[in-house]
């Protein structure tokens, strides 16, 4: 079972229109539906706050606090399909500063429910 960190839009969680913290992302992460291949142990969970430069720092730091590298990063479907979209930078943009700074392969989206 692959283990995998999934990372939200705070900008779109705080504001409660239906953010990935309560079920959609767990849900498709656990049954393996939606963009995870198999059923997945979600090992961290992190919330981006703008302007975002925290991100990269905050999942190294849930790394090395966890002791847990995912096999996988997930970048939420609300943060990848938002609109309007992200003021700061891309969803391309944010997968490629993950994945250069920790080798890992990222996702965009986890879910289809609505
Ligand atoms: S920087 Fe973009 S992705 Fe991150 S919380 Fe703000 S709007 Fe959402």
């Amino acid at each position: 079972m692959e283990k995998v960190a999934v990372i939200g839009c705070g900008a779109y969680m705080d504001n409660g229109y239906g953010c990935p913290g309560e079920w959609r992302c767990l849900k498709a992460a656990s049954l393996g539906e939606g963009n995870f291949a198999q059923a997945s142990q979600v090992v961290s969970f992190l919330k981006c706050e703008c302007p975002g430069r925290s991100l990269a720092p905050n999942m190294g730091m849930a790394m090395k606090l966890s002791e847990t590298k995912p096999d996988k990063i997930y970048l939420s479907s609300c943060l990848v399909n938002a609109k309007p979209g992200c003021p700061y930078s891309s969803a391309d943009e944010m997968a490629d500063i993950l994945a250069n700074k920790f080798g890992v392969e990222v996702i965009q989206g986890t879910h289809d429910y609505h």
